[in-house]
């Protein structure tokens, strides 16, 4: 009755489908041979410098086998799926074999380490082998408890790398590993996308229905709700990780207790899957990153993306300010995630990505253009990005950077390791200068600004000695209307015999004053390894005068997000306390403020000589605040109020005194601390003039 559906006389199938095979194979050797192509074509570009991704040829090229493709019958939509597949894996070949001359492979006796969070079959360990497969040497693979210990493998250069997932894009970011990233010297040199699918892992086959609960690590179980809400009586139990909790249900052996997982944890554990690809979305993606000790050099040419941790001040529009440094640069953002900082409330730093790498000049010149709007910054890495834009037939987009700035440096010039995150330059003291940026630096300090409208006054004894005394003390500096506590708890004393301070059990008393009084403090650090532990608990770092051109100590300081006094050493110049603060501003935190506290002149009479010319040299030369401290400058309390007037008057904007509730007692530095009806007067005089 029906007419036949294929007029053409029937062919055998089996030749059929041995001409299908003949003409798939053929493919293939096409295939690797444009492959072979593709190599030698990077290795052309790298010789004459052009980058991997040409847009406008892709499109050109896309155009033209859309064309070829009508001619032979073929629909523009097919010929672009199946050549932007095509095109995209020549881009993968050129990245990898580029990357490959840059940053050889350190493995070590043909072996190298990767650790992960999770167990077995954790998507973290697929995201590993996946990232790592065209590598020749043995990968050995780890998996940690907690991310923490990942990292600190590598930290402690037992493991290479360690990868990390970052975000799922269903579920969103992965906060522990951005809070992680933040506190370790870690840097990241690469990143990879899995497509995560879900399934429900029983030991046995059981019947959906039969489930009484399901365990696996929140992010999955939130990835997977609209299946889950199916399941009304089923209990939901949060594992810390998909792989353990596989383990853990074939350790139970209840195959009505199932688990979330990948496919390769049920193979790994010989368990059986009952459902597959039961997330909510079908095209689920968690982005990992690969840490390293150190940052691995990146070829010019390979597509790269940067990643920054930033803090931007409390005032209106200053992430706005920020934001606009990547549009005027031409560098796209790719994420921005704020996430709090730890112990001060409300107060958020923001992870930034971007498309770009530390060598090209439009970074570095949004990197110096940070500094200016931002109190503290810190590069996590720039890397081979892995989510190539697919080219396209039409929109002609080519995306141009623009030229380097004058100021910026040669490429060879660059740093790419860890900070300084900005430019060397031949000044010595960029950062610093007004050159770089004219306006005054402003220091939220609690509710304070340093270098605002109001003078600072800083004032406490020269040592924290018991509790009794800071905490009368910080009475007194409180009552006078002062804004910052000082007391030292690490001190640098020129004879080993003298009194050291009480270290952090001083510390502990100066918290505690600080927090009983409402009042800020600021303490001295001596050590880089004390800079972090004691960052965390004070608001702000005191660098002394034995120390301005301790470098390391220096460097730990800028890589820390707190505010930092800088004191001129002893027979330091201008220029080099500039450049010593240079140090600092350097490594990221821009947060510095200057104070000048005498020198060292053939003069007897005092202690040191207060360099009053300085200040308003210091004023015209940096945009940093600039203070004064006269009890070190003077070493006697008589000389400490004429100099806080002369102070005030050459344009200080700020006062640090030494006080004391019995100056003859003092285990340091008794001459010159003042006494506190001396000190409440020259309070009251401070702010009135
Ligand atoms: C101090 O302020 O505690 C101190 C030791 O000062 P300086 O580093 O200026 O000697
Ligand atoms: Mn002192």
């Amino acid at each position: 009755m029906s007419a036949p559906l294929d007029p053409t006389p029937q062919r055998d199938v089996s030749k059929l489908r041995a001409e299908l095979d003949e003409l798939d194979a053929r493919s293939l050797e096409f295939l690797a041979r444009r492959r072979e192509l593709v190599r030698e074509v990077v290795r052309a570009k790298s010789a004459d410098g052009k980058g991997v991704r040409d847009p406008l040829r892709e499109e050109e090229l896309l155009e033209r086998l859309i064309e070829l493709g009508r001619e032979q019958g073929l629909d523009a939509h097919f010929v672009t799926k199946v050549f932007r597949e095509i095109i995209a894996d020549s881009v993968r070949l050129q990245v990898e074999d580029l990357q490959r001359a840059a940053a050889p492979d350190g493995a070590t006796n043909g072996v190298f380490r990767v650790a992960y969070q999770g167990g077995a079959g954790a998507y973290s360990e697929l995201a590993a082998k996946a990232h790592f497969s065209t590598r020749t040497e043995r990968l050995v693979l780890q998996g940690f408890q907690s991310f923490a210990e990942a990292a600190r493998e590598v930290e402690e250069a037992r493991f290479d790398y360690a990868i990390l997932p970052i975000e799922n894009t269903t579920s969103g970011s992965i906060n522990d590993v951005y809070d992680l990233l933040r506190s370790t010297s870690l840097s990241i040199v690469g990143e990879h996308r899995l497509k995560v699918e879900h399934c429900l892992i029983s030991t046995k086959e059981t019947p959906i229905e039969q489930i009484t609960c399901i365990s696996s690590h929140p992010q999955a179980i939130l990835q997977c709700s609209d299946f889950l809400a199916h399941l009304v009586d089923t209990e939901i139990d949060a594992y810390h990780d998909t792989a353990l909790a596989v383990e853990h249900i074939k350790g139970l052996d209840d195959p009505t207790h199932a688990a979330i997982a990948s496919a390769a944890a049920a193979r790994s554990n010989d368990l059986v899957i009952l459902s597959r690809d039961i997330a909510n979305e079908a095209e689920n993606y968690t982005r990992f990153v690969v840490v390293a000790q150190e940052p691995e050099p990146l070829d010019p040419l390979v597509p790269a993306r940067t990643s920054l941790v930033m803090s931007t001040g409390q005032k209106a529009g200053s992430l706005v300010e920020a934001l606009l440094v990547f549009r005027d640069r031409g560098l796209a953002l790719s994420k921005l995630e704020n996430r709090p900082i730890p112990g001060r409330p409300f107060e958020e730093q923001f992870y930034v990505d971007f498309e770009g790498a530390l060598s090209d000049a439009a970074v570095l010149g949004a990197l110096e253009d940070l500094t200016r709007v931002t109190r503290y910054l810190k590069v996590l890495g720039s890397y081979p990005r892995c989510d190539h834009e697919p080219s396209r037939p039409s929109a002609r987009v080519v995306s141009k950077l623009p030229s380097p700035t004058p100021e910026a440096v040669p490429a060879e010039e660059v740093e790419t390791s860890t900070p300084p995150v900005v430019s060397k330059n031949s000044s010595g003291w960029r950062l610093a200068s007004r050159e770089h940026k004219a306006n005054d630096t402003t220091i939220q300090v609690g509710d304070h600004v340093i270098g605002g409208d109001a003078p600072t006054l800083i004032a406490g004894p020269c040592a924290v000695e018991s509790a009794e005394q800071i905490n009368i003390c910080a009475r007194i500096v409180k009552e006078a209307g002062a804004q910052i506590l000082r007391g030292g708890v690490f001190k640098p004393r020129t004879s080993p015999y003298s009194f050291q301070g009480l270290g952090y059990e001083g510390l502990d008393l100066l918290v505690e004053a600080g927090r009983d009084h409402d009042l800020p403090i600021i303490t001295e650090v001596l050590a880089p390894e004390d800079v972090e532990p004691v960052a965390a608990r004070v608001d702000v770092l005191q660098i002394g005068a034995r120390n301005m051109q301790n470098f390391t100590l220096l460097k730990k300081v800028g890589a820390v997000d707190r505010p930092v006094m800088l004191k001129r050493g002893l027979m330091a110049s201008i220029e080099e306390l500039l450049q010593a603060a240079e140090y600092i501003l350097s490594h990221g935190n821009q947060q510095v403020f200057l104070c000048e506290r005498g020198i060292r002149t053939f003069e007897t009479a005092t202690r040191n000589t207060l360099d009053l010319g300085a200040i308003p040299i210091l004023r015209n030369l940096t945009h940093l605040p600039v203070i004064v401290d006269p009890s070190h400058a003077a070493g006697r309390r008589d000389l400490v109020p004429p100099l806080v007037r002369a102070a005030s008057a050459i344009g200080a904007q700020g006062i640090m005194v030494e006080i004391h509730p019995k100056p003859e007692e003092a285990l340091s530095d008794g001459p010159q601390a003042l006494r506190f009806p001396v000190f409440q007067e020259l309070a009251r005089e401070f702010f009135q003039s």
